[in-house]
């Protein structure tokens, strides 16, 4: 085709630098030719049990197969559906049977939740990584004989450009998650983008350890393009992530706050090596400023950045360079809560609530065209139709930019908080939060009150052995912020209420904080 593929990003590099390792696992490593080969028989083993068109499930974590299916399923002409394992039967139910997946693959690990989904669903295959035959229920395919029975020729298939490479489920955090469907040109732009958009790379491997069910994933077809080798991680944890650091000489690497956080909060901190670290991007929800100069001290040879996406978007659409981290440090603050300048690949505009663009240093909401823009919602025309606007996307999320051309995100338009006519943006209330030492997480909420509209209430999580009442956290916040914009209450909790990809359920909290007045 005359069309770029998913898949191509690979085959292109594996042209290029076939003997080059493209991903490692544990003892497993593969080299571009060999991933490159692997997908060309995936894409015929799918199509032997599967037909052009349909979508395939796949629930598990993260394992090296899951990379090849990125790419092997679009190569298929079929649509990869993200099922983020930490979400419940029924939540997993209820996409599987949404997406109308024709198989769900899996791992011995998820065997039962995929049983009985398959059950209530009805008409689905299951397929299993890291299995043989032999261990295998009699329902139930393995991937692996299914895999070496595939042709290693092209698939005789025509697949388009603008054909249905994945579905994603967004997060979660403001309602019910809706499923993203983007296209290989989707994926292929994001992936180009970044490429470009991003510095040229620093020698030695990346690291991933977000769950590959996350649109973070697309992070590895940007690895994959610049024919870059990438380690991956069965699944997040601090320690963990500490040990392959170590052990691989881990050059580069990207993280959630949250996971971020943990890290440095980690008590084995240091006693790792993470001296190989020259890298280290964050994104996906807001750093908190705190963290982040926190953070930079504790890696001091890394050079940090940002950016902001989101799943509808196919990844990244603004970027923030380290250069202007380093500025944050020492002459401008703000920069360390700036997600940069757009990417060379989207258009992208701040808008009132009538389309019209905003004076710079006026907060709208963000609105997003180009080639990295979802197709649409799957099986949800409303959804789709609500989120467009003259070919624009609107994100949901409000933000400013800044005389210099610094791009900020305010906040969510769900989150910002209306008191006594009065908008204050939750996010701007939880960066002073987190500069109180006996703070470890925050998130701040409105709570309906007859007087004022509604007033401002923070959960906070006190890190391990720290001590603070609700009324030091008010007073630290009366320092810096206005009157109105201090919390009226302070809510402690063990933990903040996440959703499955680890965001801060604020719509759970809110509920949590109206109940628990006095
Ligand atoms: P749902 O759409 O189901 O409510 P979600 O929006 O959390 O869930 P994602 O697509 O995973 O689902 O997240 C995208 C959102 O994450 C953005 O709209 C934005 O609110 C937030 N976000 C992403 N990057 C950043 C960033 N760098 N700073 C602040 N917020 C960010
Ligand atoms: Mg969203």
């Amino acid at each position: 085709a005359s069309q770029m593929l998913v898949s191509d990003i690979v085959a292109f590099t594996a042209q290029r630098e076939p003997d080059q390792p493209a991903l490692q696992y544990g003892d497993r490593i593969y080299s571009y030719a060999s991933l490159a080969d692997r997908i060309t028989q995936s894409a015929n083993a799918l199509l032997s049990i599967a037909r052009q068109g349909d979508r395939i499930a796949i629930l598990a974590e993260n394992r090296p197969e899951y990379v090849e299916l990125y790419y092997s399923v679009p190569r298929a002409g079929m649509g990869l559906v993200f099922l983020n394992y930490r979400l419940s039967t029924r939540e997993i139910e209820h996409i599987v049977r949404d997406s109308g997946a024709a198989v769900l693959i899996t791992e011995p690990e998820y065997l039962e939740v995929a049983q009985s989904v398959a059950a209530q669903v009805g008409a689905l295959q299951i397929v299993m990584l890291g299995v043989d035959e032999d261990n295998t229920p009699a329902d139930v395919t393995a991937y692996d004989e299914l895999l070496a029975r595939g042709s290693t020729q092209e698939p005789d298939i025509q697949v388009r450009g603008d054909d249905l490479a994945w579905i994603i489920y967004t997060s979660g955090t403001t309602g019910r998650p809706k499923g993203a469907m983007l296209s290989h040109a989707n994926l292929v732009a994001a992936a180009c983008n970044s490429a470009m958009g991003w510095p040229s790379e620093v020698a030695g491997p990346l690291l991933f350890p977000w769950p590959l069910c996350h649109v973070a994933g697309y992070g590895i077809l940007v690895t994959h393009l610049r024919g870059r080798f990438l380690v991956l991680m069965r699944r997040y944890d601090p320690k963990g992530l500490l040990e392959q650091i170590e052990k691989y000489q881990i050059a580069e690497t990207s993280v959630a706050p949250t996971m971020f956080s943990q890290l440095l909060r980690h008590p084995d901190f240091d006693k790792y090596d993470v001296s190989s670290i020259r890298r280290i991007g964050y994104g996906a929800a807001p750093m908190p400023a705190e963290v982040l100069r926190q953070g930079m001290a504790r890696f001091p040879n890394a050079a940090f950045s940002t950016g902001f996406g989101m799943t509808e978007l196919s990844g990244n659409v603004l970027y923030h360079p380290s250069a202007q981290h380093v500025r944050g440090l020492t002459e401008k603050p703000e920069l360390l809560v700036s997600v940069g300048r757009p990417m060379p690949l989207a258009m992208l505009r701040i808008v009132d609530d009538r389309m019209q663009d905003v004076a710079t240093g006026t907060v709208g909401e963000l609105v997003v065209r180009g080639p990295q823009v979802t197709i649409g919602y799957w099986n949800n025309q409303v959804a789709t139709q609500e989120a467009f606007e003259g070919g624009w996307f609107h994100t949901g999320d409000l933000a400013r930019n800044d005389d210099e051309g610094n791009w900020y995100i305010v906040d969510r338009k769900k989150d910002m908080i209306l008191t006594g006519g009065e908008n204050v943006y939750s996010r701007e209330v939880e960066e002073v939060i987190y500069e109180h030492p006996a703070v470890a997480e925050a998130a701040v909420v409105g709570v309906p009150d007859e007087t004022w509209g509604e007033n401002v209430v923070a959960a906070v999580q006190l890190r391990a052995g720290a001590t603070a009442t609700a009324e030091e956290i008010i007073e630290h916040c009366r320092a810096s912020l206005a009157g109105y914009k201090k919390p009226k209450r302070v809510l402690f909790v063990d933990e903040l209420p996440r959703n499955a990809a680890g965001k801060i359920l604020k719509r759970e909290l809110r509920e949590l904080a109206a109940q628990s007045t006095e």
